[in-house]
């Protein structure tokens, strides 16, 4: 990274310090991570000014190309891209005792004055946090920060020093440059997308799969989307609201190609063909089916739902076992262990929950039987399937996808 750009004009002295997680700790592959992540935050900003981003040291530093620039929606941007796990808005100073006391002294009084402004009375307690990375810096990391709480305790007259029980820390960190700041935004966490590979979501219009598909996601996996629609069983409708679903969590996990499956005659077939009991059963097999064959096509190598243990008749185990050995490749469930209430606390906090709530028919719902077998055996259903010619349905369900990219 060339640090005197950030210098160069008075424009780049703010800048946004983002840091990164796990991805520090996965040595040999950590310039891929790097990469990717850095990648993913350019495509996010180049809407919130385009400013520039460069690596150092296991940091990214957001540097705006020019002012007004906003700074909160650039944080908060910066903050959901997954792989970032803390962001904070800093001065940058070049790393000369006197310039890091003049930018010390501008930090406080914008911190004291934010506490002030949001109702803070009486004295203000701080300490000063320093950590020293330019090991030829003449000042030791304790002696700058009993230097600077010096010169805050002299300039402002509120303060007082509590290292136990802050209103706010100034930390210092001097490197190259030297950064300012007061505050530690959190972010989403995870690892960037694209670094664990590709995976295929089997994405209804409900409220867990699009949690599951921003889940996975978060790890840094790339998903594309498989979804059932049964026409005219469900409506057109039900199918723009899971083409709505994806844009909503591309915002998180990027461009998103959705695979409609023409999936009437197959769920018909079913139906017609099969025991009730075990017809919800046999159908989720023939998604796996059709999802994996898709999924190999987007050179995926794994897929996912948004099942969770006990949920319905058809997330049991014994059920989930029938439904994984139609598949070859793993099946992850990112919500298997999670209550219905915490995966709607996602749903919300990631906005796909109106959505999700909207009222248009499921295909799994239109043919589910009354009583559906909890515990189904894999013979069972194996010889109830053979009453069907699946392999061609499926077949010409593949061929009949419609493609629609998302985000
Ligand atoms: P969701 O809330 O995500 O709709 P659900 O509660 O409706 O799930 P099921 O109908 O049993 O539960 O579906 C379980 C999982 O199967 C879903 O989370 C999703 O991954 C997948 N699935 C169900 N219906 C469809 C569909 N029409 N298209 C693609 N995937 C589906
Ligand atoms: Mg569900």
């Amino acid at each position: 990274m060339n640090y005197t750009s950030i210098l160069e004009n008075e424009d780049n002295k703010r800048i946004i310090l983002v840091r990164i997680g796990e991805i520090a700790l996965k040595g040999l592959n950590r310039s891929n991570f790097e990469k990717n992540l850095g990648k993913n935050l350019r495509k996010k900003l180049k809407d919130v000014g385009d400013p520039d981003i460069h690596w150092s040291q296991s940091r990214f530093y957001i540097v705006p190309k020019a002012q007004p620039f906003d700074y909160k929606k650039a944080t908060e941007t910066a903050g959901s891209v997954f792989g970032v796990v803390s962001t904070s808005v800093a001065l940058c100073c070049r790393s000369d005792y006197g310039e890091i006391k003049k930018t010390a002294l501008l930090a406080a009084a914008e911190k004291i004055e934010a506490l002030k402004a949001s109702g803070k009375r009486g004295p203000i307690k701080f300490k000063v946090e320093t950590r020293r990375g330019a090991k030829n810096f003449p000042m030791t990391s304790p002696e700058i920060s009993c230097e600077l709480g010096g010169e805050l305790l002299d300039a402002f007259p509120e303060l007082t020093v509590d290292v136990n029980d802050p209103d706010f820390i100034l930390f210092c960190e001097v490197r190259e440059e030297s950064f300012l700041y007061t505050d530690i935004t959190k972010a989403k966490g995870g690892m960037p997308i694209g670094s664990n590979g590709k995976a295929c979501l089997l994405l209804s219009g409900g409220i867990d799969s699009p949690v599951a598909g921003y889940m996975i996601s978060k790890r840094g996996v790339k998903i594309c989307a498989v979804h059932f629609f049964s026409y005219p069983y469900t409506s057109e409708r039900a199918k723009e609201k899971v083409l709505e679903l994806a844009k909503i969590i591309s915002t998180y996990c990027g461009e998103i190609r959705v695979m409609v499956v023409p999936y009437t005659d197959v769920q018909l077939a079913i139906h017609q063909n099969c025991r009730d009991e075990l017809g919800t059963v046999i159908m989720r097999r023939s998604m796996m089916r059709i999802a994996e064959e898709l999924a190999r096509r987007n050179g995926c190598a794994a897929l996912v739902t948004g099942e969770s243990i006990g949920q319905v008749a058809s997330q049991t185990m014994q059920a989930m076992y029938c439904t994984d050995a139609a598949a070859n490749m793993p099946v992850f469930r990112p919500l298997i262990a999670m209550d219905k209430v915490d995966v709607i606390a996602i749903a919300r906090e990631i906005g796909t929950f109106e959505t999700s709530t909207l009222p248009y028919e499921d295909c799994c719902t239109v043919f589910t039987p009354k009583h559906p077998k909890t515990r189904p055996s894999l013979e069972e259903v194996i010889a109830e399937e053979a009453r069907y010619d699946y392999e061609k349905l499926e077949r010409e369900a593949v061929a009949g996808v419609e493609v629609f990219v998302c985000g």
